[in-house]
């Protein structure tokens, strides 16, 4: 089944879809890292996107899009994609629509990850990437993973757009443009609420009940 994961930034999208990715064999769809990915490239479109991230605006529906229909119109993901970050507004989420009925899928569990703007902030601001990787830590709390990381903790780096001022601003666009996708998607039978606030592994719980139910 294909999952959509949203929520606040430093919900745990990422850490939750890393997990279904590496375990579950599912393909993890995280626009943020598209759009990072791009970015190295250092094209114009790359240039055009750093500019967007580096002040916490969305970058533009019609770019996020098409990076989106590139990996569903990939027959070998069919079933085993999990969203996340996108859609984070209501034009993309009635894009996904679109693409999904196009190529002959469907979302079977859309799942909010509830958690409040204090302990968002503490947590992306304690929070460190693998460069090789990408697996997530967060510098207060995983001192021991830190230390002995496989890739090398040098690889280990904090997000540019990590800090307080774009924090906020990411904040903002969440409650502007991604809260409205709470009522556009609570009356569909597959929509499911999750409490983010709980450890990693009870959310992961979660999830795994609510996808093999
Ligand atoms: P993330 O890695 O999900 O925290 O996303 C990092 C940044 O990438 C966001 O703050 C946005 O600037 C951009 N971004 C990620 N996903 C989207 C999306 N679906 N639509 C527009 N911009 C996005």
């Amino acid at each position: 089944m294909n999952i959509v994961l949203f929520g606040p930034p430093g919900a745990g999208k990422g850490t939750q879809s890393q997990y279904f990715s590496k375990k579950l064999n599912y393909t993890q769809i995280s626009t943020g890292d598209l759009l990072r990915n791009e970015i190295k490239k250092n094209t114009d479109l790359g240039k055009k996107i750093l500019s967007r991230i580096d002040i916490g605006e969305f970058v533009d529906d019609k770019i996020v899009n098409s990076l989106i229909e590139k990996i569903v119109s990939n027959k070998n993901n069919n079933n085993k994609l999990i969203f996340d970050g996108y859609p984070r507004n209501i034009s993309q989420a009635e894009n996904l629509d679109y693409i999904m009925s196009k190529y002959n899928q469907s979302i079977g569990a859309i799942i909010y990850l509830d958690v409040s703007k204090k302990i968002i902030e503490k947590r992306i601001l304690g929070r460190i990437v693998c460069e090789k990787c990408n697996l997530t830590l967060n510098e207060f709390e995983d001192k021991g993973e830190i230390q002995n990381h496989s890739c090398g903790k040098e690889y280990l780096i904090k997000r540019k757009d990590d800090n307080l001022e774009t924090i906020m601003k990411r904040y903002d666009m969440f409650i502007m443009e991604t809260n409205p996708l709470l009522d556009y998607y609570a009356k569909k039978p597959s929509f499911y609420k999750v409490d983010a606030t709980v450890k990693i592994g009870e959310i992961t719980a979660k999830i795994e009940e609510i996808v093999n139910a």
